[in-house]
């Protein structure tokens, strides 16, 4: 049987904002107390693994090893079905970073424009599904972890359209929808998206 997390303290193994906001609301209406590994100083480890299962445990692990108490890592991505599920992984670095650090210097037309631009030289009827992954993981100081996997299959759109979101939103389509994410209204949208998905998995099996 998975080891449950009871209530307590929770390392959110992010140094993202954004992601730590969204991440300890989810999660404080069970009794946990949430804290971030960027106000504890934990450093960032290197995202070296080849999965997003790989990266989240990592991200987990070092943040429950560094801090002694249990951690919550995610990773995340889009995967375009004819380009053998690439970026993958490497989704954040598609987008390079252009003026500053973080997530909001990095150019993310460029990074649609790169996937748009390498599904039409496999032509025209290349098909256009695509997908976001999500991964959550939880790590216990003495080594014990368990993982969440979320998905939401869809299309990749082009032109980008919408304003709403962030990321690739501009450009996926859920399945079922003709909206981008970025034209949907985001309460839509995190109710049917991958991190939905994994949360609703997590909370099914942790506290339900
Ligand atoms: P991570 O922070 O290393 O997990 O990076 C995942 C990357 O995937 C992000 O930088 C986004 O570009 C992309 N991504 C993940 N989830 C979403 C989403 O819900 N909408 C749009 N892009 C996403």
């Amino acid at each position: 049987m998975t080891r449950r997390l009871g209530s307590g303290s929770l390392v959110i193994a992010t140094h993202n904002a954004g992601k730590l906001k969204e991440i300890s609301a989810l999660l404080e209406p069970h009794g946990l107390k949430c804290l971030s590994a960027g106000s504890l100083g934990l450093p960032e480890p290197p995202e070296t693994g080849t999965t997003f299962v790989e990266n989240a445990l990592i991200k987990a692990r070092a943040s429950a090893e560094a801090s002694g108490i249990v951690s919550l890592a995610d990773d995340s991505g889009m995967g375009v079905a004819a380009l053998d599920g690439r970026p993958g992984v490497y989704t954040a670095d598609w987008a390079e970073r252009q003026w500053f650090e973080g997530e909001a210097g990095r150019d993310w037309y460029m990074a649609m424009g790169k996937v748009e631009g390498m599904l039409a030289e496999k032509g025209p009827d290349a098909p256009r599904d695509v997908w976001f992954s999500c991964v959550l993981a939880i790590a216990w100081p003495d080594g014990e972890s368990a993982v969440y996997e979320g998905r939401i299959d869809g299309t990749l759109a082009w032109p980008p359209r919408g304003t709403l979101g962030f990321g690739y939103d501009p450009v996926f389509v859920p399945t079922g929808r003709d909206q981008t994410f970025a034209e949907l209204d985001p309460a839509e949208k995190h109710a049917m998206s991958h991190r939905a998905d994994a949360f609703a998995k997590l909370v099914a099996e942790q506290f339900g």
